[in-house]
């Protein structure tokens, strides 16, 4: 079972060190968040495996990492600051502030049934208090700021509100250069900001997050097939680390709420404890931004076939991930706790035990070690274990508390393996090492754990 609400999440999250508050001695800034010790390591993790994943194992993808700032006509010529905006209402009596879109969707409503009947946002009401709303106004999600020391029109510049953007501009760059025939993919993952009107859910929605996304180029006629590619991709990627396919599903877009730029949308959602919600969206933008750039730009970026001599503008298939709702769907759905313990056998040991059962690839902590007892020569031992496994893995040496206690405070920040050095270890040169989640043991010669745990961890 994964973590049924949210509370457990973000307690775990906090007393284990993977998640603070932003600015947490102030009381914190609108929903920011900050990664602790273990949280950077599993953020990293997942990042690295989405890379391994998109770029390092393929042949037809390269990788980027493009500046946030952007120069503004960037945005005039992607629609961003025109369109990116998101519909606003306020209650007129509790003063909170909604996404109308929002609203509408759970009345069964949509802001499209809104511009044939004007009227009907009338029927919906403040959700927390029932008091009257106020009309719609359109918000821009862009953060703006201003470039050198002088404030005015002329050098306002924007956050990015999408990597996709960086990836465009430097179209013409890799593709003179990287020596790629199409289809090829640039894939980059990087901060993006968005000026949220409701940000929550924990991670889930911030204002400031980090997206993992590869623009597939390909030629115009095969963008059909290579959409249904990459939708089997996402889900695969997400099961191939563990998470249950009974809580991912496809959402297909409807024709008549697809963003401007794409001809097909299908979301990736999991089922969080909310409710169904995306999680990574792959969208076929035809050839509206290369045509874009070319045109605010005033560069050709066509692609020359060098075997058929045809010339054109490619399509692009996009899967775009947040890495900070993959990083939140991991922790979830690897989250389980066991009444009563598994390892205890007092009944007044007994008590709730949480196992995160993280796929080994992203589990921050790869191995623990162990001595039974605080005094040389186990002491000794087990540090040199951890120095030479700490060439290759991020593991942790404890000596602190009962065998049992330190089993479990490994089991709840979900390191695979735990490797005790006990009486005999002087003597016979073997340690045991524990599965977190078999809880099976095995006695491993000291010269033989490297291998031993890079097969079992494949990493
Ligand atoms: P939503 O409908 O949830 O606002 P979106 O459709 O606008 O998302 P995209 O523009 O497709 O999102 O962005 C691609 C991915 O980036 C999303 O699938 C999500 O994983 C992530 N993402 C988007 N906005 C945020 C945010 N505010 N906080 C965290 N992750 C985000």
């Amino acid at each position: 079972m994964p973590a049924d609400n949210m509370e457990k999440i973000v307690a775990l999250a906090k007393r284990r060190g993977f998640l603070f508050p932003g600015s947490d001695i102030y009381g914190g800034i609108g929903s920011t968040y900050d990664y602790g010790p273990l949280g950077v390591l599993l953020k990293n993790n997942v990042r690295q495996a989405w890379w391994r994943a998109m770029v390092q194992s393929r042949e037809d993808v390269v990788g980027l990492d493009a500046a946030i700032i952007m120069h503004p006509k960037t945005w005039e010529a992607s629609g961003h600051l025109a369109g990116f905006t998101d519909p606003l209402v306020d209650c007129k009596k509790c003063k909170k502030r909604f996404r109308a879109d929002h609203l509408l969707e759970s009345k069964g409503l949509s802001m499209k049934g809104l511009k044939e009947k004007p009227t009907l946002m009338s029927e919906v009401k403040c959700p927390e208090c029932g008091g009257e709303l106020t009309d719609i106004r359109m918000f821009n999600l862009m953060f703006k700021t201003f470039m050198g020391p002088l404030e005015d029109a002329a050098n306002t510049v924007y956050l990015r509100p999408e990597t996709a953007q960086g990836i465009f501009v430097n179209f013409a760059n890799v593709r003179d250069t990287a020596r790629k025939r199409l289809p090829f993919g640039i894939a980059q993952c990087g901060k993006s900001f968005r000026n949220e009107i409701t940000p929550g859910n924990f991670i889930f929605r911030t204002r400031e997050f980090e997206q993992m996304e590869m623009e597939y180029f390909c030629k115009p006629g095969t963008d059909e097939e290579t959409f249904e590619y990459w939708k089997g991709f996402m889900m695969d990627w997400f099961a191939g680390l563990g998470v249950r396919r009974d809580s991912l599903r496809y959402y297909e877009h409807p024709k008549e709420d697809l963003s401007h730029y794409s001809k097909r949308t299908v979301d990736l959602e999991y089922k969080f404890p909310w409710g169904w919600a995306e999680l990574w969206g792959c969208a076929n933008r035809t050839d509206f931004d290369l045509k874009q750039h070319a045109k605010f730009s005033g560069q050709d970026l066509s692609y020359r076939d060098d075997l058929t001599n045809e010339r054109y503008v490619p399509y692009v298939v996009e899967p775009a991930l947040g890495l900070d709702r993959a990083v939140l769907t991991f922790l979830i759905d690897a989250y389980e706790e066991i009444d009563g313990g598994r390892s205890t056998t007092t009944e007044s040991n007994k008590e709730v035990e949480t196992v995160l059962r993280l796929h080994p690839a992203i589990a921050p902590i790869k191995a623990a070690v162990l001595p039974l007892s605080k005094k040389e020569p186990l002491t000794g031992i087990a540090k040199e274990i951890r120095a030479k496994l700490a060439e290759r893995w991020m593991v942790q040496y404890d000596e602190v508390a009962s065998v049992g206690r330190r089993y479990r405070r490994q089991d709840e920040i979900g390191t695979p393996f735990c490797i005790t050095v006990d009486f005999d270890t002087p003597n016979d040169k073997k340690v045991t090492v524990r599965d977190r989640d078999t809880m099976s043991q095995e006695r491993v010669a000291i010269d033989e754990l490297v291998g031993y745990l890079a097969l079992k961890l494949g990493v």
